[in-house]
């Protein structure tokens, strides 16, 4: 099924100059970059973005994190673009992601892990329109 999903290069990503390893690593697996941009989210706008996960206890230190810097997001594409990201990325956890994900390569921690994609359809759907709007994206 083709999908489009929302991918994040978070704070720490960014900071470390990953930007070009990981989107080469996004183009190398067939997925198609369909709108991309550097942003800096503000801790209002990170708090937003991840509202589902308000009641958990790292919600305040997640959303620091998020809005610590700038962030790379885009919109990918392709054939069940939500796993195929997924799985390029690794558990959420880096000691538990798969040996060459991006995670396990490059993540800091269960918070500071590098990347950011949707976990499913609604999600993604929700997700793409916050971060783009549709003139932003090319078809
Ligand atoms: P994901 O879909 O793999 O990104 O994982 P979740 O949706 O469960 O969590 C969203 C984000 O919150 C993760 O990518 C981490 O940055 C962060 N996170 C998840 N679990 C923890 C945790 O136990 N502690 C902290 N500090 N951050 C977490």
């Amino acid at each position: 099924m083709q999908q489009q999903t929302l991918a994040i290069i978070k704070p720490d990503g960014v900071a470390r100059n990953l930007i070009g390893e990981i989107i080469g690593r996004i183009e190398a697996h067939g997925l198609r970059i369909q709108a991309m941009k550097m942003i800096h989210l503000s801790k209002t706008q990170a708090e937003a973005f991840y509202a589902v996960h308000r009641e958990r206890p790292f919600f305040q230190s997640l959303t620091d994190f998020m809005s610590e810097g700038p962030v790379v997001s885009m919109i990918l594409s392709g054939e069940n673009a939500i796993q195929v990201w997924r799985d390029l990325m690794g558990a959420t956890d880096p000691v538990k992601a798969a040996p060459g994900t991006i995670r396990r390569d490059f993540g800091q921690s269960i918070e500071r892990n590098t990347t950011h994609g949707s976990d499913g359809q609604e999600t993604a759907a929700f997700e793409t329109a916050y971060f783009f709007s549709q003139i932003e994206s090319v078809n």
